[in-house]
């Protein structure tokens, strides 16, 4: 790829938020994977705006990260330009029943905020490891609750940076972790949020709750990007997998969780090949087993080896 450091400079974006052969390892919470071209850290509209005009109009591959729980990068990492959201995307505030979140800020912290506030219905989201963001990208959801029943209004960026727009939440398209965002390729700057008034000791005894629950049944203290595969109509991948007898099964330093078997975990040192060839593994034996087809959660990011 050519040199673009210096085209991002004219752009504005000063040397210290430009990153250059940057390991996406230490991007991504599976913390595996290889380098991508350029990270590049934009932290206001006008910025992001230019950004994408210029990789739009050169053709150069881009894409946008928010905390990395849902992305696999391949060991040979990304040929083009990650971006990723501070600054002002990093704003949050509450104005009566409704929080105004920057696509950058995590959930836990917006969650946190609302609770704090007295605003519930935004539980479900606390151990949610993204940023808003990615949430909105997946239609993030635990716990009986997702992003589409918060959601009212969300800000977008055109993918060629050019135009913005707001759309309300039922025009969002949120179904199963989904959104048209994963059809339209727009970016999300901002959200509206409408929670209810409750008391705050009451909705932070529920955080408490449910995340005590994750710590019970999730692997937490293992590099992974949670499931791994989404639930199929037919039933639950983790259960799937462990009729398969694959709990515990691993290739290289990628294993099916002992603790939970929809997680995919790095116990240390996998490569993501290693996670790859696991993930291949147990569709096949699903496949064989029970004629379902598992369909990976987590997206897999850059080009197949040769
Ligand atoms: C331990 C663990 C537990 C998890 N538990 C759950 C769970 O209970 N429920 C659940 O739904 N998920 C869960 N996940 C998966 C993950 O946290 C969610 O999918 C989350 O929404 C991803 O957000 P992110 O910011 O990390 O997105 P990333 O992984 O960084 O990106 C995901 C996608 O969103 C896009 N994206 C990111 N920011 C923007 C933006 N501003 N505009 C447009 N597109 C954007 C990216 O380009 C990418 O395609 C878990 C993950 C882990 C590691």
């Amino acid at each position: 790829m050519k040199n673009l450091r210096n085209s991002f400079m004219e752009l504005g974006i000063p040397e210290s938020r430009i990153l250059e052969n940057e390991s996406m390892a230490k991007h991504i919470s599976f913390r595996v994977g290889g380098c991508a071209d350029y990270y590049v850290n934009c932290i206001d509209r006008k910025e992001l705006s230019g950004l994408l005009s210029f990789l739009t109009e050169e053709g150069v591959p881009h894409m946008l990260i928010g905390n990395g729980s849902n992305l696999l990068f391949r060991d040979s990492g990304y040929r083009g330009v990650i971006i990723h959201l501070e600054g002002e995307f990093q704003d949050c505030e509450v104005q009566g029943d409704t929080v105004i979140a920057g696509s950058g800020k995590l959930l836990s912290s917006v969650s946190s905020l609302a609770a704090k506030s007295g605003l519930a219905g935004m539980e479900f989201a606390s151990g949610i490891p993204g940023s808003i963001g990615g949430a909105i990208y997946m239609n993030a959801g635990a716990y009986g609750g997702e992003m589409k029943d918060i959601v009212t209004r969300v800000w977008l960026m055109s993918p060629d940076g050019k135009e913005e727009t707001v759309r309300t939440g039922a025009e969002m398209e949120f179904a199963y972790r989904n959104s048209c965002l994963q059809r339209t390729g727009e970016i999300v700057t901002k959200v509206e949020l409408k929670l209810q008034p409750e008391d705050a000791e009451t909705i932070q005894a529920r955080i408490a709750e449910l995340t005590e629950k994750r710590v019970q049944k999730q692997p937490v203290n293992f590099p992974s990007a949670g499931s791994t595969f989404k639930r199929p109509a037919e039933g639950y991948a983790a259960a799937l997998i462990q009729e398969s007898g694959l709990k515990g099964v691993s290739v290289g330093g990628a294993e099916v969780s002992e603790k939970h078997s929809g997680f995919i975990i790095n116990k240390g040192g996998a490569t993501a090949t290693d996670v790859l060839q696991l993930m291949e593994l147990v569709e096949k034996k699903v496949y064989e087993d029970s004629g379902i087809q598992l369909e990976p959660e987590v997206r897999i990011i850059g080009e197949e080896d040769e």
